[in-house]
């Protein structure tokens, strides 16, 4: 990375809204991470739907790039250097999407307002969403939207700091109830953007600070394959083969929940530990960090991996678009069972009336013969009479 890049990531980690998930290397690793496990007829499929909005966010169209787009989409000032001269999105609606907050309160404190794990939206309320629209949209729009959302999200929820809201009493911490996933926690390390504990996690202790589109393609080819290697999925004791089959039937709420438990328990066991607030932290704490995060964003990406190959095949919407904006919504669009059933009734009906018609009409005529041969039988008679 050249100086101009590292000043600019830098700005953008400072200017960058609070609570982020990984940045956007983090999430790009993710990314790449499952790309390379998934087979490329499914990647092309995604990046096809994924293409649809390239025009509103060039460049966060392709399946890595993609990974980024939930948290660029918070931006509300185009001048500022995090949003890149991009056009403001504003979409700040979401935000709540991004953690799960599991109360972590080692010193007892007692809270007035009851803290609630799982509150809605979560993370993982919003991942079974999305698995919801998977599994019966057929909508490129709404497939698109959750697509990007998935991507993103399964990999903030391995962020042990966003499965974990500190409550503090002690001297480590001072008093705080509620530490936002030790965002309120404030630090120093010897990168001085990363001020806060949350930030220092996002940045996986200083081993991925760039943010895109200054992300080295390279870089991302070689970090992803390093950690692949170093965390190989039989290393990886929270990785189930059993838990591929709740995607199938879009009952994952219960998995999602368990991710969710275990990356808490992460962060209990080692987010919190070592660590004081307003000091500088150790070498071996900055070691700790690297460690944790790089195992991490390999368990997510495997999951993501995962999760996609079994959904990519069930996914409900055509791969032909072409055509469909110029069709005018009316009821021949939904061309379902039920229309075309009410249309062969209404059908029948009329080949029906018409044929009821011409019995009529043939039976009429019949009538109308027989009376007047009548009258001509009757006429003759009549005239033979006479003479
Ligand atoms: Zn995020």
């Amino acid at each position: 990375m050249n100086l101009a890049m590292g000043l600019c990531s830098s700005l953008c980690i400072v200017v960058c809204p609070v609570v982020q998930g990984w940045l956007d290397t983090g999430h790009m690793l993710v990314a790449r991470m499952a790309q390379t496990q998934l087979e490329e007829a499914h990647v092309a499929t995604l990046e096809d739907i994924l293409s649809s909005w390239s025009r509103d966010f060039p460049g966060m169209s392709s399946f890595v790039s993609s990974a980024v787009w939930p948290d660029h989409i918070k931006c509300t000032n185009s001048k500022a250097p995090a949003c890149l001269g991009l056009p403001a999105t504003s979409l700040n609606a979401f935000d709540t999407w991004h953690f799960v907050d599991l109360d972590y309160n080692p010193d007892r404190v007692s809270i007035d307002d009851a803290q609630h794990p799982y509150q809605n939206p979560s993370a993982v309320w919003a991942l079974r969403q999305a698995m919801s629209t998977f599994s019966s949209s057929q909508s490129t729009f709404a497939v698109n939207f959750m697509l990007r959302m998935a991507i993103h999200i399964l990999a903030d929820l391995h962020q042990p700091l966003h499965a974990a809201q500190g409550v503090f009493n002690d001297t480590r911490f001072g008093d705080v109830l509620g530490d936002r996933g030790g965002n309120l926690i404030r630090i120093q390390s010897p990168w001085k953007e990363l001020r806060s504990l949350h930030l220092f996690w996002d940045a996986a202790g200083g081993l991925f600070l760039d943010e895109w589109p200054l992300v080295p393609e390279v870089e991302l080819r070689q970090n992803a394959s390093e950690i692949m290697r170093a965390f190989p999925r039989s290393s990886l004791q929270e990785l189930n083969d059993t838990e591929t089959s709740c995607f199938l039937r879009n009952d994952c709420g219960r998995v999602f929940k368990k991710w969710a438990i275990q990356v808490h328990e992460v962060a209990v066991k080692f987010a919190y530990h070592g660590v004081r607030a307003n000091e500088t932290v150790s070498e071996e704490y900055i070691a700790k960090v690297r460690r944790i995060s790089k195992r991490q964003l390999a368990l997510a990406g495997y999951r993501l991996a995962d999760l996609l190959a079994v959904v990519v095949p069930f996914l409900q919407i055509s791969s032909d678009r072409s055509g469909l904006s110029d069709r005018p919504w009316s009821l021949w669009t939904r061309t379902d069972i039920y229309t075309q059933a009410l249309v062969a009734l209404c059908s029948l009906q009329f080949l029906l009336l018409l044929l009821l018609g011409s019995l009529l009409c043939k039976g009429l005529r019949a009538k109308h013969r027989d009376r007047e041969s009548l009258l001509e039988a009757e006429a003759d008679r009549f005239v033979q009479l006479q003479r």
